[in-house]
């Protein structure tokens, strides 16, 4: 935890559950992430933290965004975003929200159909468009795969159909799959679009950039490569498939900007045994999967937690949210444990929880109120 972080939840002790981030841990990531990937221009997923101060602070670093709704741009624009930095980056999108991005000055799409493309050709002519094709997730802790993309024959149709339509083909897009371990799954990925580059090149189309999604790690349970590994996986992956004709880079970090940034604290509100012999205490949140935690659906999501009565001898526990939904059970199979004196009332803090908390909190079921949060 930072000090900054400690220093805010000691003097203001604010309600929980909420999560606090700490801005400056964001900026230095961002920058980390220029000097690691300098020839990548950064698209922010939004969706990751869409805090207002969160856009603001990375729009004045001066990095891209990439949205996947017309409330998403809106977003990035009152924070002080170009619209020419703003990519519309969702290949699923409603016709009259690419028109009103179009009229905000969005002039890059994404697209994996063609039903979008002809989107794209009536209500944002001229723009620019990249295809987003289809990759496995293998290694990835939280997979994107299936829904996004194409096949790579289909993107080298779409990109063709792009130009005789008037618009720019602009590149290629994947994403390797969120939470992602393996390193060698960019060179994978890169692979296939290096193919799709020759082969539009014989039909004359000379396509400009790769977008490299996201996938970078944040720090949960499990330790993980840091950024330069990352960063010189994916350096050695595009000259391995494009030696010096190297295209223009695009980068669109979500969990690896923002997700150490942020501690959820939350209160136990009981500990209780379901019968005399049970082996594991059920230890009840004020926090789960409806508020905050819902990355750890299937327990995908493994944050690291800490209590307030650390150091003690600790025992098993299955850790649940306050809702009344059975599904609202945070860690079962996972295997916490937690000090055997936890009282209602005492604090526990999830780490790295400044992304996909806030975003995905609901608004209001069983009148608990959506995650809170503060960014300091
Ligand atoms: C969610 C998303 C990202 C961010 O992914 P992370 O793994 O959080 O970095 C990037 N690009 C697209 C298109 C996404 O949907």
């Amino acid at each position: 935890m930072s000090e900054r972080i400690r220093e805010f939840l000691e003097q203001q002790r604010p309600p929980t559950p909420c999560v606090v981030v700490d801005l400056e841990i964001i900026r230095q990531n961002y920058r980390n992430l220029r000097e690691h990937l300098p020839l990548a221009q950064v698209y922010y997923a939004v969706k990751a933290n869409p805090a207002p101060e969160v856009v603001r602070m990375l729009a004045a670093e001066g990095s891209s965004f990439d949205t996947a709704s017309l409330p998403e741009i809106d977003l990035c624009l009152a924070a002080g975003a170009d619209p020419r930095n703003i990519s519309f980056g969702n290949t699923i999108k409603k016709e009259s929200d690419v028109r009103e991005a179009f009229g905000r000055g969005v002039r890059l799409y994404a697209i994996d159909s063609q039903q979008e493309l002809h989107k794209i050709a009536r209500s944002a002519p001229g723009s620019r468009v990249y295809c987003r094709i289809l990759v496995e997730n293998t290694g990835a802790q939280w997979p994107l795969s299936k829904k996004f993309g194409c096949a790579v024959d289909m993107a080298a149709d779409l990109l063709t159909e792009a130009r005789d339509l008037g618009l720019e083909p602009f590149g290629v897009s994947f994403h390797v799959g969120s939470q992602q371990t393996a390193l060698d799954q960019w060179d994978v990925a890169l692979a296939r679009v290096a193919m799709l580059f020759s082969s539009l090149q014989e039909r004359g189309i000379e396509l400009k950039a790769v977008n490299l999604g996201g996938g970078f790690p944040a720090h949960y349970l499990d330790e993980v490569e840091g950024l330069p590994a990352y960063a010189g996986a994916v350096m050695h992956a595009i000259t391995n498939h494009f030696g010096n004709r190297i295209p223009a880079l695009m980068i669109e970090p979500g969990r690896s900007l923002v997700g150490d940034s942020g501690i959820l604290q939350a209160e136990v509100v009981l500990v209780s045994k379901k019968s005399y012999d049970d082996e594991r205490r059920w230890v009840f949140l004020d926090v789960g999967r409806f508020n905050g935690l819902a990355e750890t659906m299937d327990e995908a999501i493994k944050y690291r937690v800490t209590t307030s009565r650390d150091g003690a001898d600790t025992a098993p526990v299955i850790l649940a949210g306050p809702t009344c939904d059975s599904v609202d059970v945070i860690y079962d199979k996972a295997g916490y444990c937690l000090p055997v004196d936890l009282e209602p009332g005492d604090k526990i803090e999830f780490h790295s929880t400044g992304a996909y908390t806030t975003s995905y909190a609901s608004v209001n079921f069983n009148g608990f109120a959506p995650l809170r949060q503060y960014c300091i």
